[in-house]
């Protein structure tokens, strides 16, 4: 069966934009997964299907109403166990563990906002987790639904050419990925890294290792911070700090 993307949106044009091409494309022409979209405006209100109001309390911009979203969210006919998601900045980040989380089940039903979102109370009352995909603010939430669709498409089995591109990779340890250099060995007067011509497969290796390090440590002092707990946890657990410590190391 395939993986199912349901997206709600006010633009369903928008879908599966560029998704369609490439890898992706790909794997919607194969039925790797599908992409059914379900436009919002069919729940809207009266004469001009009106799906927005203003916000209790003032303040500026529109809200998308409870009743509509509600209605667009109970139409659906997704299995129950499929996570609604709604993409706002207000939400908790999307990180490559809740991707692949999303990957390994049946789809996803993704929510996109407009305006300065959607009534609180219908997210609660549906169970819809909030998800940002960066702390920047978007125009709307169809940009970040094609971002977390396109994380998730690609760890689906068949889609990527090669298993191991998808699990060394940025994130896969809690560490960004070393750089990478391919022909000519000389451009320009710059030479690659030597050691990658080494043949030395462990030298190579500890190489990367170092530069992933160093990478993280200098770009994401919050992944850094996060990964030396985990490698304290883990040496706590063997017994190797101990012995560190005692050599000075
Ligand atoms: N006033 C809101 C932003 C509204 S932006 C706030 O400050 O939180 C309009 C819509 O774009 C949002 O409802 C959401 O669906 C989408 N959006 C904007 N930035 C996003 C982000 N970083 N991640 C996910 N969705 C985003």
């Amino acid at each position: 069966m395939s993986w199912q993307a349901t997206v709600l949106t006010l633009f369903p044009e928008m879908f599966p934009g560029p998704l369609g091409l490439s890898l992706a494309g790909r794997a919607l022409e194969t039925g790797v997964w599908s992409c059914r979209t379900h436009d919002l405006r069919q729940h809207g209100l009266g004469r001009h299907r009106a799906v927005d109001d203003t916000p209790f309390g003032g303040g500026a911009g529109m809200v998308i109403r409870a009743d509509v979203a509600d209605a667009a969210l109970s139409a659906l006919d997704a299995p129950k166990e499929m996570p609604r998601v709604f993409m706002t900045p207000r939400g908790y980040p999307l990180r490559q563990k809740d991707v692949s989380r999303y990957a390994q089940g049946p789809g996803v039903v993704l929510m996109c906002g407009r305006f300065e979102g959607v009534d609180e109370r219908v997210l609660n009352a549906h169970s819809v987790e909030q998800v940002s995909i960066g702390d920047y603010v978007l125009s709307g939430g169809e940009t970040a639904a094609l971002v977390l669709l396109d994380a998730c498409v690609r760890l689906l089995p068949g889609v990527m050419g090669s298993h191991e591109s998808g699990v060394e990779e940025s994130f896969s340890d809690g560490l960004l990925e070393y750089p990478h250099y391919t022909r000519p060995a000389t451009w320009q007067g710059h030479d690659v890294p030597e050691v990658l011509l080494s043949g030395n497969h462990a030298a190579i290796a500890a190489w990367r290792q170092k530069q992933a390090e160093e990478i993280t440590r200098e770009r994401r002092p919050d992944l850094w911070s996060a990964w030396l707990a985990r490698r304290e946890k883990n040496e706590a657990a063997t017994g190797l700090s101990g012995q560190v410590r005692q050599t000075g190391l």
